[in-house]
């Protein structure tokens, strides 16, 4: 599957502009600076690729790459920033609740949270949006070569109690480092276990 290469599709800023839903989808979501760009980059083996959503306005898009021919990824905007505008924010938040109470070939997505911080509060709202729209989540831990075992488990600890109040958790959390390549054929084998 990730021996292909990935390719942007589109950037989408309104539910009329999706592509088909013609193949299994998978998304990511993450505060700003969590290392999206860098994981996706990472689990595709691709520089530059998802580079593209973060280029000025593309980051109040949602992205889709092709993974072979029958995957999307979807690179769902960084969240958390408090210095965009309300309507702009107002704007992606109605967006995003759309898209994921109304992908059908949605399956799964992921929520990367930083192996240093655990669930913040601004993780918790998506995490409650995910739940009402009835898509499974899986958090991936980021980063985890930032932090000291003892720290990480702590964190980890931490998360786990936040994903007992969401029903739509998947229970594993996978730990990754991007830096370190740890955790991404975890994750790829996850999502080829997907399709
Ligand atoms: P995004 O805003 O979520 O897309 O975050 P980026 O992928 O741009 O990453 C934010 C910063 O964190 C960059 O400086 C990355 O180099 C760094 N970063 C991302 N992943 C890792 C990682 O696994 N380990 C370390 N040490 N730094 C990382």
């Amino acid at each position: 599957l990730f021996a292909r290469e990935s390719e942007f599709v589109k950037g989408v800023v309104a539910m009329s502009g999706l592509p088909p839903a013609d193949r299994v989808e998978i998304c990511f979501a993450g505060r700003s600076n969590v290392g999206k760009s860098t994981l996706i980059n990472a689990l595709t083996g691709t520089k530059a690729l998802a580079r593209a959503s973060n280029m000025p306005g593309r980051t109040q898009e949602i992205n889709f790459f092709t993974q072979g021919p029958d995957l999307y990824l979807v690179d769902l905007p960084g969240y958390g920033f408090a210095n965009a505008p309300l309507p702009v924010v107002e704007k992606w938040q109605r967006l995003l609740k759309q898209y994921l109470s109304g992908r059908q070939t949605l399956r799964r997505a992921f929520v990367l949270i930083d192996a240093r911080h655990g669930v913040k509060p601004v993780d918790a709202e998506i995490l409650s949006l995910l739940d009402s729209a009835a898509v499974t989540f899986q958090c991936v831990l980021t980063k985890t070569d930032k932090v000291k075992a003892k720290d990480r488990d702590r964190v980890l600890a931490q998360v786990r109690t936040a994903l007992a109040k969401h029903p739509a958790a998947y229970p594993e959390i996978v730990l990754t480092s991007s830096e370190k390549g740890d955790g991404i054929a975890t994750l790829r084998a996850i999502i080829a276990g997907l399709i």
